[in-house]
């Protein structure tokens, strides 16, 4: 019997103390060896994959196309006359096209699943009491998890410790607003969301934190049991794929039209035979069907997601390859992507003194001085007072590894508990003197963070710490030299003014005495009553390579908007030293909270630095960027960044502090966490539109070249230049190799100094179609002539030999000239930069060598061997190509500067 098909326990039923010795565990978990055993036993906790394609049906599907059901009723006309070579290589051709077919998306779908590898979640468990950040495939039942917001609940569990828990269950119950978890027991028939001491697998912690033992993994989950209804299978597919696929089909019935015209034409006006001129409608139709182009899209999209995760940006939703093409707007998150998010505090600032800093990282190396001279904490009652709030109102750790010193937690609070330890105080010797007992966890929301100790002797204390503006609202008095006196708060605002102008990102520290009888701490406990002990100031240094990138997005028409929850006055000198901003305008959430959607749309088009901005504000500069037609890429890394997430054209999640929720909701994951992988992906996405564009721009002047000389002989009454089968020998072997080569191309150099691609521009363009049209004449007349002119000498065989291999070459000229849509091909490197180029077009040698003098094939496609004064001709057709194309290109560029 499978798992999930097991009766289903009522955990929900029973008491949490009761299913913990259910699964023989306890509030410290199992320890590693048990872990591992049951792991053994139950196996990886990994929902069972939708069900995937079979081989046959991948197989099968290649035919659902258009274009292939058009090949298919000419190969059913050759059955029909009795030309059974023609039909054996129309079929021929149709499948060795599927089986390419096949290859080639099987490889776009192993590297996409690859990438989907690489945002395995994680989960925190406590094994033997110590917690630890485990893959969440390994968790077994008895596992004790510990859930915190933002988190993506990774088994089911039974929850036995609760901290104000909210869970969004939306995806098994349906219900859209999170539900409140408790640790109780309920009524063991009770439905999905009434199960209140229950946390799903899958479900999302919107708020809050707690702790539950694993009760079922992988299948046997809630959302394992329903997961059939989770098997649908995602298609490699992108609207601009679908706009391609749409063109396909408009082209099947114009192909199917010119070649009834063209029967028409042949049998009433020039009186061909019959069979011939069904030979003539098939090899147009034949000629004209881009049979490789949906293979070759496909490959050219997934190679460049590939290229972007290898650039640190991981793409979660295909169509957002093609949106980063188009970004006109990149609003980004400062703290850890456009920052390096190593802080270090550099001041802090009493009621009547400054202090300074020396020293620079997590190092607790470096001393205190206060004009020049050093100063000992020891002397001064309140400094001494201040650095034991910045150690305890604290979750950090600095520690010494090896050589190196290490920082566990946020940056922010790292760099205070290195403070206090350059101030000589030991963390574990302070937290064992004034022990936690209580604590409220910093959210950007309330932009502060407080806890409740106690003393030996019982006495509390409340310790806070959190934006200066929020914590003086809280503060009555200030510490003085000689104790509490009532707070000056023209002293502070203009010292948070200096040090904020220095692009400092500050912090206030503040105290009170707690009630001697109080374990737990509340909202009302801090808001007011508080005593100010001070400032600090913290460095946090903009990356370099931000620095550069922002430059490089301004280049290609972008414009970095940057918004963070720091004070407006460190943000702005932040943005100035990255080059967003103008260094004067800046936007505050409270300024943005008195306009309506109409001036806030008229602000965001001339403000870049937006500053004590929360999740809410950002999700309405989304919304009024998309407003004024702007295409939005917008990070974020917490819970209630979700809705602006998704609601920017591309969300963009940060792989390693971002939470599982604000993941969930992008289009795309940074695995570093850096701007400049913005900016990278951005030009990746560049990158495979103008692959798309010349895959389109080589290969459909085949056909329109193709056909172009069928049609033409069919008008002057000739015989055909070249045989169905010969066509589609020529469609097959260019579109394997050469137009293949086309999905490798690296990066044009300009790509970043053009403006964004309109969203709504259609990728078939006028400009395409004048190209298309342009090359497929040059094709024509060199191939016909070409015929022609060996006809007039003798045998047709020879002639039709000699037009095919002219096409051929023609196409390799061409391709050089078609890796580059508007610059010169002699100045942009020809060959070089693409090694499938060169051998491609060896390739194609080979292949056309083969089918000029190789037996079998002569006597397939009725070919003729030729000689070297033949080959001298094609080169220089194709070489004249070459530069007739190239000829063209500095034209249309001249025009278009002119
Ligand atoms: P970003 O630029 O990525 O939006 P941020 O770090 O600037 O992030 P928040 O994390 O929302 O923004 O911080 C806002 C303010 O809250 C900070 O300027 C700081 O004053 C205060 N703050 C930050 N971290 C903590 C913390 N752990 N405890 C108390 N206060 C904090």
């Amino acid at each position: 019997m499978r798992p999930s098909e097991k009766p289903a326990q009522q955990w929900h039923a029973k008491p949490a103390d009761e299913v913990l010795g259910a699964l023989e565990s306890g509030p410290h978990g199992v320890d590693d060896a048990e872990a591992a055993r049951r792991l053994e036993a139950h196996g990886p906790n990994r929902l069972p994959t939708g069900r995937r394609r079979t081989l046959l049906e991948r197989f099968l599907l290649q035919f659902h196309n258009m274009l292939i059901y058009v090949l298919l009723a000419a190969a059913g006309v050759t059955a029909l006359l009795g030309h059974w070579l023609d039909t054996a290589v129309i079929l021929g051709v149709v499948v060795i096209n599927a089986v390419i077919g096949v290859i080639q998306e099987g490889k776009a779908e192993k590297a996409l699943d690859a990438i989907r590898d690489m945002l395995s979640p994680q989960a925190t468990v406590l094994r033997g009491g110590r917690r630890e950040s485990r893959p969440a495939e390994e968790l077994v039942p008895g596992d004790v998890v510990v859930l915190q917001s933002g988190d993506k609940v990774p088994a089911d569990l039974r929850l036995f410790k609760v901290r104000d828990l909210r869970v969004d269950e939306a995806m098994l119950t349906g219900e859209s607003v999170p539900v409140e978890k408790a640790t109780d027991a309920v009524a063991g028939e009770s439905d999905l969301g009434e199960r209140v001491g229950m946390a799903y697998s899958g479900t999302l912690v919107t708020y809050g934190s707690a702790q539950g033992v694993v009760v079922e993994t992988a299948g046997a989950t809630e959302i394992g049991r329903i997961s059939r209804m989770l098997e649908e299978v995602e298609s490699i597919t992108t609207p601009l794929l679908r706009q391609i696929e749409t063109f396909g089909r408009w082209l099947a019935l114009a192909i199917v039209g010119l070649a009834a015209a063209t029967f028409a034409f042949a049998y009433l006006a020039r009186d061909y035979p019959l069979a011939e001129v069904f030979l003539a409608a098939v090899g147009l139709a034949v000629a004209a069907i881009p049979e490789g182009l949906p293979a070759i899209m496909t490959i050219t999209l997934a190679i460049g997601v590939q290229r972007m995760a290898q650039r640190n940006a991981i793409i979660r939703r295909l169509p957002a390859v093609e949106t980063l093409g188009s970004v006109t707007v990149i609003c980004s998150d400062k703290t850890g992507t456009l920052t390096r998010n190593e802080m270090t505090v550099q001041s802090v600032v009493l009621a009547d003194r400054q202090i300074d800093v020396s020293g620079v990282g997590y190092a607790p190396e470096g001393g205190l001085a206060e004009n020049g001279e050093p100063v000992d904490p020891e002397d001064i009652p309140a400094l001494a007072e201040l650095f034991r709030v910045a150690l305890l109102c604290n979750d950090a750790t600095v520690k010494r590894d090896g050589e190196q010193w290490r920082m566990e937690g946020d940056p922010t609070e790292g760099a205070l508990v290195t403070l206090a330890m350059k101030a000589g105080l030991d963390p574990a010797t302070s937290h064992e003197e004034l022990p936690r007992t209580d604590a409220i966890p910093f959210e950007s929301e309330h932009r502060f963070m407080a806890t409740l100790n106690h003393d030996h002797s019982g006495n509390a204390l409340i310790l806070l710490k959190g934006a200066p503006e929020r914590v003086i609202e809280m503060c009555a008095e200030q510490q003085g030299s000689d104790g509490p006196m009532p707070i000056d708060r023209d002293y502070w605002e203009a010292r948070m003014a200096e040090i904020a102008d220095a692009g400092q990102r500050l912090l206030a520290l503040a105290a009170k005495p707690g009630r001697s009888d109080q374990s737990a701490l509340q909202f009302d406990d801090v808001n007011d009553g508080l005593v100010l002990l001070g400032l600090v100031g913290i460095i946090d240094p903009p990356r370099q390579e931000a620095i550069e990138s922002v430059a490089t997005c301004q280049q290609a028409g972008i414009r970095v908007k940057m918004i963070t929850g720091d004070h407006g006055r460190t943000a702005r000198a932040i943005g100035a030293a990255l080059g967003i901003g103008d260094g004067e305008r800046m936007v505050t959430g409270a300024e943005i909270e008195e306009l309506d959607d109409e001036q806030l749309r008229d602000l965001v088009a001339q403000t870049d630095v937006f500053a004590r901005a929360s999740p809410e504000h950002k999700l309405r500069l989304v919304r009024a960027l998309q407003a004024s037609g702007e295409v939005v890429a917008m990070t974020g890394d917490g819970v209630n960044d979700a809705p602006a997430l998704k609601r920017a054209d591309v969300g963009v999640a940060m792989g390693m502090k971002g939470t599982e929720v604000s993941k969930e909701a992008s289009a795309m994951v940074l695995a570093d966490d850096n701007f400049a992988s913005i900016a990278r992906a951005v030009e990746e996405g560049r990158t495979v539109y103008d692959n798309l564009r010349k895959a389109l721009l080589f290969l459909l002047p085949t056909n329109g070249g193709q056909a172009g000389v069928i049609v033409l002989a069919v008008l002057a009454g000739l015989m055909l230049p070249i045989t169905p089968v010969q066509i589609l020998w020529v469609n097959m072997v260019t579109a394997v190799t050469l137009g293949l080569a086309l999905a490798f191309e690296p990066t044009e150099p300009g790509v970043m100094r053009r403006p964004p691609r309109p969203p709504s521009e259609p990728i078939i363009t006028r400009f395409l179609l004048w190209r298309i049209g342009f090359v497929s004449t040059l094709l024509v007349i060199a191939t016909t002539g070409m015929f022609l002119g060996y006809l007039a000498e003798g045998e047709e065989a020879l002639a039709r030999t000699l037009a095919v291999n002219t096409l051929v070459v023609c196409q390799a000229f061409y391709l050089v000239s078609a890796r580059f849509v508007n610059t010169p091909a002699i100045s942009s490197g020809l060959l070089r930069g693409n090694v499938w180029v060169p051998a491609s077009i060896a390739g194609i040698l080979v292949l056309q060598l083969a089918f000029t003098y190789a037996p079998p094939m002569q006597l397939l496609f009725d070919t003729r061997p030729l000689a070297a004064s033949h080959w001298a001709l094609m080169l220089m057709a194709g070489f004249l190509v070459f530069v007739v194309v190239e000829l063209e290109k500095w034209i249309m560029m001249s025009r278009s500067r002119g």
